[in-house]
């Protein structure tokens, strides 16, 4: 293979791999933004599952908490409570006309029901009737108020709390709290939504009591260590078959996750488990329904098959680009290459596939700019066949062909590498010789002649030819065309003198 084609072939290969790189990053990039949007998607969906869930909640907190605010009879108990010095008969009496209350609400799985007066002073806990007095607000914030307080996670299970006020003679009363657990959610969403959740909560906000007395509430989550699962809901639902799947999606979450969970934010990610893809999403939830105070994340498993496509749409896209890709380049190679093919029979003589007048000037440019740059000698010989006429008259214009086509065969064998035959026009060639002195040029021309003489062509028994051969000398020669006059003129000479002869120019 030439020099020249394995550079075409190296630059080829080059720009094919810049291209695929281009390809290969820019569809890298797209794939990760259609999985960013898809991600999000499934964020926003499972807010929206888990904002319609506790909204279910709400709105039957607020009924039941409606119908206690509609009895008179209630708020006026709770009014006299406040300054009454007969504290626990009127708390007994309240607690007994609040029980169908509370009873409705534990019918839809709310557990708890909390009394306080606007400035935090609890009065009556209806799951906890004997205890009361303390105040809700002495912690500065409900944030510190769970930190300083972690065991109130344990009271109130964990999950989320409904606030509703009780109005008494257009002023306000009382408040009251209720909550539902995130274990009731969690089933509810299961109900609603038929996905598999889980939720998992800090470490700091559970109590480290109860962590260490044994109670065996919390346990550790299999995701990270500093989140915990309770245990109740733990136990119930990791024996469903599906949850196997969880356990493995969990594994592989736990090396994935180090530090994510960290950060407070909503997600989802991807993952592998037995030739399947699923998507878990994380939430962050927060007893308050404020965001600053995330407790932990709720978690949905689903089984995907939308993820998969985008792999398949990048490998895909690569594969029509590198088709693409290939298409043009064979394109612009056969272009390249028939330019190529094209300028060669511009400048080649069809008989005798030497070059021709067009690619001599071009040539001799060259090198006349080269022989003077670097002081190099350059010599050219020109030659005309003799009595070619006659050859022509005698035995046809085909053996003439014939004859023209062995001579510039001749040529061809007698040049060294540098040297470029070239046929001048009809029966005359040129020689261009570079690196070579007058001297060398007049010995090489010699020896043409000879080869000439010596060839047996066939039928015609002799030809010869005259030659003329010239130095290119910068001072002589101000222009191509005044070398070859010079050469010509030798030529001329050659033929004066009896032809099959080299003469040496002036
Ligand atoms: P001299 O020794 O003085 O050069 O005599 P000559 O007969 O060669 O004279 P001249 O240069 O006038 O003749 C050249 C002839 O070459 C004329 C032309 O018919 C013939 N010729 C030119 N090109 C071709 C060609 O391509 N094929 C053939 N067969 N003949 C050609
Ligand atoms: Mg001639
Ligand atoms: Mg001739």
């Amino acid at each position: 293979m030439s020099k020249k084609n394995i550079l075409k072939i190296f630059i080829f290969f080059s720009i094919y791999t810049i291209f695929n790189l281009i390809l290969f990053f820019y569809f890298q990039q797209d794939k990760e933004n259609r999985i960013k949007l898809y991600f999000q998607q499934k964020v926003d969906k499972l807010f929206s599952e888990y904002r319609a869930t506790q909204n279910g909640f709400k709105m039957l907190s607020n009924f039941v908490c409606d119908n206690i605010n509609n009895r008179e009879d209630i708020l006026q108990l709770i009014y006299k409570l406040k300054t009454s010095d007969d504290k626990n008969r009127l708390r007994k009496k309240l607690f007994d006309k609040l029980e169908k209350y509370y009873t409705l609400l534990k019918k839809y799985r709310f557990y708890y029901l909390t009394l306080y007066y606007p400035d935090g002073r609890v009065f009556l806990r209806m799951h906890q009737p004997y205890k009361y007095g303390d105040n809700l607000y002495k912690k500065n914030s409900s944030l510190d108020f769970i930190k300083n307080n972690p065991y109130l996670l344990n009271e109130i299970e964990t999950g989320i709390i409904y606030n509703y006020q009780l109005f008494y003679k257009g002023k306000l009363l009382a408040l009251v709290k209720t909550s539902i657990s995130y274990d009731v959610l969690k089933q509810e969403l299961t109900k609603l939504f038929n996905s598999d959740y889980e939720y998992i909560l800090k470490k700091e906000f559970i109590s480290k009591k109860t962590l260490k007395s044994g109670h065996k509430l919390f346990i550790q989550s299999d995701i990270n260590d500093n989140f915990f699962y309770e245990e109740t809901s733990i136990k119930r639902d990791r024996t469903r078959v599906a949850n196997q799947t969880i356990n493995k999606i969990n594994l592989i979450l736990k090396e994935r996750l180090k530090d994510k969970l960290n950060l407070d934010k909503n997600f989802a990610e991807a993952v592998k488990v037995e030739n399947k893809y699923y998507i878990v999403t994380f939430l962050t939830i927060s007893p308050f329904q404020q965001k600053r105070y995330n407790i932990g994340y709720l978690i949905s498993y689903e089984q995907d098959n939308t993820y998969e496509i985008f792999d398949s749409v990048f490998w895909y896209n690569i594969i029509l680009g590198n088709i693409i890709i290939i298409l043009i380049l064979i394109f612009v190679f056969y272009v390249l290459q028939m330019n190529e093919k094209l300028k060669l029979i511009a400048s080649t003589d069809k008989l005798t596939g030497l070059f021709n007048r067009n690619k001599f000037y071009e040539i001799i440019s060259n090198e006349i700019e080269r022989a003077k740059r670097y002081n190099r000698p350059l010599s050219l010989i020109i030659f005309d066949i003799d009595h070619f006429k006659k050859i022509n008259d005698t035995f046809g214009h085909n053996i003439g062909d014939y004859v023209l086509k062995t001579i510039a065969t001749i040529i061809k064998k007698n040049i060294r590498k540098n040297d470029t035959p070239f046929r001048w026009g009809g029966e005359e060639f040129i020689v261009l010789t570079p690196e070579t002195d007058i001297n060398g040029a007049a010995t090489f021309a010699e020896k043409l002649r000879e080869a000439v003489e010596n060839y047996k062509f066939d039928k015609v028994v002799k030809v010869t030819i005259s030659l003329g051969v010239a130095q290119y000398d910068p001072k002589k020669d101000k222009d191509i065309d005044s070398l070859i006059n010079r050469a010509d003129e030798a030529l001329y000479k050659s033929k004066e003198s009896g032809r099959n002869r080299v003469t040496i120019a002036d």
